[in-house]
């Protein structure tokens, strides 16, 4: 079910154009802390105009291709009917078909997977794959829903986008409360409305429906190789180098794990029940197992440590900080509080943009989210070729092209701020921006 007023194409000096623009910018009132939208926009702002882009190329990629609500009827296991609200935005297929997750969560909002969508866009162009972004999701609370709620949930959204959505089109994958399962039902929902088995049209698929091994650690082992680049970058020794990291789901708790094995200690763990904190570091194969397996809580974990709260983790000295939990932990109000010398961003926009100044005068290494969890896009993008070819590669394959992309990344992102004079974060946004606007201009505008 469309929403029309949503479903407008872009326009330019016309009504529709000023009356969005009039939209938007009500929501870039800048409040105190301005929400994940507004963050998004304000880098957006900066890098484009760093980057001189033209008037028109700004507006066009300013806003979101086409973007659609739905009202989702699902059958609830006592017998009644819920509406759910769930939404799709597709920011851009310039450089290749639409990418992006699908989350399930309370706070979902129009704004946030707008947000989400465009920041897909740019971690694509970042690493170099040949994909757009997008970004979906669904207001509802999966911990409180059965399998079978959420299997019908996930049926008919599916079933809503059937038009929207498909390997050369727009292809989603897991995000924060949706998981190989999710991805699962999408692809049989589709498969089923256009006839056929079509594996390519959902990545972070389980490995026996054509998903790619290594996709499960894909985001966490990306993070580890930009704090490898960054340690090697600031002359630092990874072995034992205290680590604190923020959400322990799949960034956070991969992240946690491979890093251990590589040599860093991790100090500080945290998820939504709290945080706990012991200077020892964590045995994470251990933590794992309490959390993943016995569905224990993760404050209670009997390995010792001191409980606090899942913010006052992010706090504690240590020397890398990796929040891989959701947006807006590190704010203006905070940022002053951080004690790490490199943060790299698990999750999408865990810092604010006030909070980008802050952390640039204490000198604070910051690998943005755009890289830094750009992994997961990675090897998605990798399980999309692989099902397209029907031919399935070996997990040392897939890390070693992971390790290539992302080095690559890294020191071209790095370089970039180095040259230009600005911060890691607007480096990735220009490398980024200019990217998708080199391939807009070569395409052209079909109008
Ligand atoms: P997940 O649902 O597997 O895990 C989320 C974790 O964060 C859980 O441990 C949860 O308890 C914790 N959490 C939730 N609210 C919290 C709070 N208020 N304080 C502290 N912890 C809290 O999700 P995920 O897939 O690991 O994603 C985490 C972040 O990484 C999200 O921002 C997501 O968009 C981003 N991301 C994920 C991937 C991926 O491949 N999964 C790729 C790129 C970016």
């Amino acid at each position: 079910m469309c929403e029309p007023a949503a479903m407008g194409y872009r326009a330019d000096e016309n009504s529709e154009f000023l009356a969005k623009e009039a939209r938007m910018s009500q929501a870039t009132a800048a409040p105190e802390e301005m929400n994940v939208y507004q963050n998004a926009e304000a880098r957006f702002e900066e890098a484009a105009k760093k980057l001189g882009l033209e008037q028109g190329v700004y507006k066009y990629l300013k806003y979101p291709d086409k973007e659609v609500t739905m009202y989702i009827p699902v059958g609830m296991d006592n017998g009644t009917l819920e509406v759910f609200t769930g939404y799709r935005v597709l920011h851009s297929t310039v450089r290749g078909p639409g990418k992006g997750g699908i989350r399930f969560a309370p706070d979902v909002s129009l704004d946030e997977v707008r947000a989400l969508a465009a920041w897909m866009t740019w971690k694509c162009a970042v690493v170099d794959i040949p994909f757009g972004g997008a970004k979906g999701g669904v207001i509802c609370d999966p911990r409180k829903m059965s399998r079978g709620e959420l299997e019908r949930l996930t049926r008919r959204y599916t079933a809503e986008l059937t038009s929207w959505l498909g390997p050369e089109r727009d292809v989603p994958a897991p995000d924060v409360g949706t998981n190989e399962q999710t991805m699962a039902w999408v692809m049989d929902t589709y498969s089923m409305h256009v006839g056929m088995a079509t594996t390519a049209v959902v990545t972070g698929k389980p490995i026996e429906l054509g998903g790619s091994r290594g996709r499960k650690e894909a985001t966490g082992r990306g993070v580890m190789i930009c704090v490898d680049q960054a340690i090697e970058k600031l002359k630092m020794k990874k072995e034992g180098c205290r680590t604190v990291i923020q959400g322990f789901g799949n960034v956070g708790s991969m992240a946690a794990d491979l890093m251990q094995k590589a040599g860093y200690k991790i100090i500080g763990l945290a998820d939504i029940g709290g945080g706990l904190y012991n200077e020892n570091g964590f045995d994470i194969p251990k933590v794992i197992d309490w959390v993943t397996n016995q569905k224990k809580p993760l404050q209670d974990f009997p390995g010792g440590g001191q409980k606090m709260s899942a913010k006052d983790v992010l706090f504690q000295p240590c020397e890398v900080l990796i929040p891989a939990a959701i947006e807006n932990q590190i704010t203006e109000k905070n940022a002053a509080d951080v004690r790490a010398k490199i943060l790299c961003e698990g999750a999408n926009g865990p810092t604010t943009w006030q909070a980008d100044a802050i952390l640039d005068s204490k000198g604070v290494f910051t690998v943005p989210d755009i890289l830094g969890n750009a992994g997961g896009v990675t090897v998605s993008y990798f399980e999309w070729v692989q099902d397209r070819q029907g031919f399935f590669w070996r997990e040392s394959e897939v890390n070693e092209r992971l390790m290539d992309i992302m080095v690559n990344a890294f020191d071209v992102v790095v370089k970039y701020a180095e040259t230009h004079k600005v911060n890691n974060r607007i480096a990735a946004y220009m490398v980024a921006i200019d990217r998708v606007a080199k391939a807009l201009k070569m395409r052209g505008i079909y109008a």
